[in-house]
């Protein structure tokens, strides 16, 4: 080979290498937080996420390839209001990150961008498992998922600056393609509708598109289920005859398709997360076809 043509090739290894290192390396606990996270951040991030759509959010076993990716990133986004308690706190230790750490500008709760709700004084045990925080399951809102993406977009623009023109423009289009889809949803006549959950999982999605949860067929908020549960909120269903009963793929579905049989109220299944190869506003669209 000549010399000028190993000067290219090495020139092309600096430019590609260096272009590579430029990618800012992004952990995300949640699959939605993750498709936010790319619809902005685009190929100057590299978005690993560590729980699957399918999973419950609630629960998660730490693997050492998250403490690895943890180890390696620029970023940690995650939810907050205490969802990922279990195992977040763990992974962020394990990591020994300096980056991540609570407090450190690559330290993200996008819990912080929203109007919380479920909020309670003082909780006991009693209780189930209530946050006092409030019910973090808010990615159901679009009311609070447009803040939460301007949060993603400022704090990747502190982290790369030379950027920012980049990332603004994205949220820009993002933002148009929510007015879009806000447009449609609001069509939907969802507005006085009485459904049954199994899990206060959809509290945002009841509060922002006008309808009401009647009663949910948990105990209490993450407690199985009881026989004697069961049989009162049959009795409730009876009288407020609801339209739905409306679950997620990792919740078991003895009991609905019981209260079902009891009551003649059908149960769904919602998506719980952005599953891959998908983005936010098709999740969305998905929950709300099945809801109408
Ligand atoms: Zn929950």
């Amino acid at each position: 080979m000549y010399m000028k043509e190993i000067l290219i090739c090495l020139a092309l290894i600096f430019a590609f290498s260096s272009y590579a290192d430029a990618r800012l390396n992004v952990v995300a606990t949640l699959p939605w937080i993750g498709s936010i996270t790319r619809q902005i951040g685009q190929d100057r991030v590299e978005v690993t996420t560590l729980v699957r759509a399918n999973q419950d959010p609630h629960y998660l076993e730490p693997k050492p390839s998250m403490i690895l990716a943890a180890r390696k990133a620029d970023l940690l986004i995650y939810n907050g209001l205490d969802l990922e308690i279990g195992y977040l706190p763990v992974i962020i230790e394990s990591s020994r990150n300096p980056n991540i750490q609570s407090g450190k500008p690559g330290n993200l709760d996008c819990s912080g961008y929203v109007s919380a709700i479920g909020k309670v004084a003082a909780t006991d045990r009693s209780m189930g498992d209530v946050h006092p925080l409030g019910n973090p399951h808010y990615h159901f809102s679009p009311r609070n998922i447009i803040r939460v993406a301007e949060g993603i977009t400022d704090t990747l623009s502190r982290l790369d600056p030379a950027d920012e023109a980049f990332y603004m423009a994205n949220l820009a289009s993002l933002r148009k393609q929510f007015d879009e889809r806000q447009r449609q949803w609001s069509m939907v006549p969802l507005k006085g509708k009485k459904v049954v959950a199994y899990h206060a999982l959809y509290d945002y999605l009841a509060s922002d598109f006008g309808f009401t949860i009647i009663g949910y067929v948990e105990d209490k908020p993450g407690i199985a289920p009881s026989s004697r549960g069961v049989e009162q909120l049959i009795e409730v269903i009876k009288r407020a005859k609801p339209d739905k009963i409306i679950t997620s793929v990792f919740y078991p579905k003895n009991e609905v398709q019981f209260i079902s049989d009891k009551t003649g109220v059908p149960w769904v299944e919602l998506p719980a997360d952005v599953e891959n190869g998908q983005d936010w506003f098709s999740f969305m669209d998905k929950v709300v076809s099945l809801l109408k």
